[in-house]
């Protein structure tokens, strides 16, 4: 009797305050009729994480309680509630992060990634991945082809981000594109777009380890800003001065303020790193060059797309991957993640 309750307990990891986290057990999820139990296996550590770890809760999204992170998961399916026809036990997975309430204007128009109502992985209150089982509802869990493996499978949702910002960005074929920012969603971006046809794309970014990446996958001109003002930077270097989208990934205010002047007449910023405070926006700028700026948030029914770029081998989400840990290891992992230690890119935590 007692063993059976001992083993009900699992693994997980818990934020307590900033930089600081516990492994501690609990309770194995129960799952309800139409969700699965998943046994996790890959999680990736997202910027969101890492901001969460830092500051222990932001203004916007308290942290009152140990919490959960990681929204970037695979796993098993080890257990289906008797509603569950998309699914089957011992599938390998990835999971789509977001709950949405399937009744509001948002969900019945597709735009689910707008939910007032969502419930999201690894967002306070609600919590994340770095525990050993997760339920999940079914119809938001993925099976995943052999041929893609748990790591890759973990980071189908970043990926998601990425296609998603490339198609709400009205991508033509022989478009050109400049994307600030070689983060793990900017060199997935750069793929996405190479994918669609752009041309030329260029990269930038401080950090040459992963301008060196961005060259790897594809882009064909990078450029170190080295610190200096952006729009000189392109101004004195080889790369075109102005794109037909520009995708700014940094979040840097600075960065976000000037992206205006590097997209040409009548083209798109779209705006996908959170700087999370006001930017001057330079409307006199965007009203004389006509300039589209365009939000992009999470994503919508495009992880099937994904899953099926990364099994034909035209997305390569591992080489983003630059360092892997067990559930043990992850105050390490965090703080390799936070100090941008290593030449870290994308950080993948294995669960089990
Ligand atoms: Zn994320
Ligand atoms: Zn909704």
């Amino acid at each position: 009797m007692k063993d059976n309750m001992t083993s009900k307990k699992i693994k997980v990891a818990y934020l307590d305050g900033a930089r600081n986290l516990v492994l501690s057990t609990k309770d194995k999820p129960e799952i309800k009729e139409d969700e699965v139990l998943i046994k996790v296996k890959s999680v990736g550590i997202c910027g969101s994480d890492v901001l969460y770890y830092r500051t222990g809760g932001t203004k916007r999204r308290p942290i009152t309680k140990p919490f959960i992170l990681g929204h970037e998961v695979s796993g098993i399916v080890e257990k289906k509630g008797k509603k569950v026809e998309n699914l089957d036990v011992g599938d390998r997975v990835a999971v789509e992060p977001g709950i949405t309430c399937g009744r509001c204007i948002y969900c019945k128009s597709g735009r689910y990634n707008l939910c007032r109502s969502v419930k999201f992985l690894a967002t306070p209150p609600v919590d994340g991945a770095f525990v050993e089982y997760i339920s999940h509802k079914a119809d938001l869990v993925y099976r995943l082809p052999d041929c893609i493996s748990f790591d890759e499978g973990a980071l189908i949702e970043p990926s998601s981000v990425a296609f998603y910002a490339v198609i709400k960005s009205d991508f033509k074929p022989s478009m050109s594109s400049l994307i600030l920012g070689a983060g793990p969603i900017g060199l997935l971006i750069l793929q996405i777009a190479k994918i669609s046809g752009s041309f030329p794309v260029c990269v930038l970014d401080v950090d040459s380890y992963r301008l060196s990446l961005a060259k790897k996958l594809g882009a064909d001109f990078t450029l170190n800003t080295n610190d200096k003002d952006i729009v000189q930077a392109l101004a004195n270097s080889d790369c075109d001065n102005e794109y037909d989208v520009v995708f700014e990934c940094t979040g840097v205010e600075t960065v976000i303020s000037n992206s205006v002047f590097l997209a040409k007449k009548g083209g798109t910023i779209t705006m996908v790193g959170i700087f999370d405070g006001v930017t001057p926006l330079r409307t006199k700028e965007i009203i004389d060059r006509e300039i589209n700026v365009k939000g992009t948030y999470r994503s919508a029914n495009v992880f099937k797309d994904v899953i099926k770029l990364v099994e034909r081998k035209m997305l390569n989400v591992k080489s983003i991957i630059t360092h892997t840990f067990n559930l043990d290891e992850i105050e390490k992992a965090f703080e390799v993640a936070d100090k941008r230690l290593e030449n870290c890119v994308k950080i993948i935590i294995r669960v089990s």
